[in-house]
Formats: C-alpha cells, structure tokens, sequence
C-alpha cells in the first residue's frame, strides 16, 4: 500500500483544509511540550501571525530519563485543544500509548509516532484503526525499508492518511544530536506516493542549524517541515537548545519562503 507502484500520484492528506502533499511547504511549530498554559496559547497565537499553518506540542514524552518532565497529559491535550480553537489552526501531538490513542482523538487532528515507537507495531496497529491523520517519524536507526514498512503497518488497518517525518539518524558523528538525512526525502519521494516532511530541530539538536536544514529540506523536495518553537528556549522544559525563539521563526519563515519560490 506504501509503495509508489500501486498508486503513482502523491497522497495529499487533508487536514481540516490544511493540504500535506503536492505541492505545498507545510509548517507545523510549537514547543517540544506543553508546559504552561498561558504560555501556550501566547505562543500559539504568535505562531499563527508569524505564517505556520499546524501546531505541534507534547503532552505525553518519550523522556531519556524517567525523573525530566514527563508532559501534562490530559491536561496538555485540554491546553492544545484550547489553541486550536483559539488559533483555527490544526493540532498534533504524540501518543506513547495504546490506551490514549482515543484520548487524543478527542483532542487533536493528527496523532505522532515518535521515533521511539516506529517500530512498536501494536501501536502502528491501533493509530492504523484511528480515523486522524498519522504523523511517523523515522526511528532513531531505521532504514528506509523498514520505515515505510512501518507505514504499511498503519495503512494495512484501513488509515491511509501517513505522513513521513524524517527526524535524523544515529550515525557517528556526535556533533548534531542526530544526522539529518537529506537523501531520504527523494528515496521516499521515489519509494512511495506518501508525504515526507522534516524536523530539523531534532536532528540538529542546535537551534543555529534549524534553518540551514530547513532550506536544505525544502530545497530537497519535503512537503513541510515541523519545527520546535519556545518563548523561552532557556527556560524551556525539553529541548530547549534547539529550539527557535519566535523572532528567529520569522526568520525561517521568510527563508524557506524564498527556497520555496526558488525550486
Ligand atoms: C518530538 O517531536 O517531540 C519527539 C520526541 O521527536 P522524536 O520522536 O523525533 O525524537
Ligand atoms: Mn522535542
């Protein structure tokens, strides 16, 4: 189902109008998690002026370690869905667990599956049986292979609505926090009809190269990009160091604007 050579043109998943496929540069931003809820709203509403077209938070984190911020939960999916009220814009947020995936339906547009969980294929089959839009991020090691293949699980319960996110590899170099890998996106592109977007901040992992790969990104065919945004990188719960102030989302934003209109 996954394969280009079933369906030759590209799936195009409509999000509440929001198209992701074809020939669009769809940008989802937002906070590693949500924290606070004034400050979520605020920082929403900013992102909405400042051009992105989703939002993204977390509610339920894949923390390294058990004793960091785990997310609200409930109470951050209550926070999220008071944004996309306010803001009219689609939410996205991750699902760690089976048992939630109906929660977050209640409450958001597209569900994540984090790295971590690309290949628990229990959860692969539960958001396949959900009617929302699935986002999969590329495992920490995954091979494309088994990525799409992961898709497939997804698709082969009956939701065809997947949207790849490239995210970074492991690979040697301990630099960035992962490595981003550029050639996926036209791998994907010739591999299969769905739509590939990318997330710079958890490849770099440093907010300074957020935005030489986002116009790397959009230069190399993704559909959209999903970037990590804080009021207050410094202050920041999670993945504070690689995330964009909004001043320097604007200043993204009028970048990838012009690597868009260029190719
Ligand atoms: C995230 O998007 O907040 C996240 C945890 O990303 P990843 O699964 O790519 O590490
Ligand atoms: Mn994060």
């Amino acid at each position: 189902l996954v394969s280009r050579e079933t369906k030759k043109d590209d799936t195009i998943v409509d999000i509440k109008g929001i198209k992701v496929g074809g020939n669009n540069i769809v940008i989802i931003a937002g906070p590693c998690a949500i924290e606070d809820k004034e400050q979520y709203l605020e920082t929403a509403v900013t992102l909405k002026r400042l051009g992105a077209h989703m939002l993204r938070g977390g509610a339920f984190k894949p923390r390294t370690s058990p004793y960091t911020f785990q997310g609200l939960a409930e109470e951050g999916l209550k926070i999220i869905a008071e944004a996309k009220e306010l803001t009219e814009m689609p939410v996205v947020t991750e699902v760690l667990d089976t048992r939630d995936v109906e929660l977050i339906a209640r409450y958001c547009d597209v569900i994540q599956v984090g790295s971590r969980n690309m290949q628990n294929f229990v959860l692969l089959k539960e958001v396949g049986r959900s009617s929302l839009p699935v986002l999969l991020k590329r495992g920490l090691s995954a091979t494309i292979e088994e990525w799409l293949m992961a898709a497939e699980y997804i698709m082969a319960e009956g939701n065809h609505n997947v949207i790849l996110c490239e995210r970074g590899i492991r690979t040697f170099e301990t630099y960035t926090r992962n490595t981003l890998d550029i050639s996926a996106i036209p791998a994907v592109k010739h591999l299969s009809h769905l739509p590939v977007i990318v997330d710079p901040s958890h490849a770099a992992g440093r907010w300074g190269m957020v935005g030489p790969l986002s116009r790397s990104a959009v230069a190399a065919g993704a559909d959209g990009l999903l970037i990590e945004v804080h009021p207050e990188p410094e202050l920041a719960l999670c993945d504070g160091g690689q995330s964009l102030t909004p001043e320097n989302f604007a200043k993204l934003m009028k970048e990838v604007r012009a690597v868009a209109a260029a190719v």
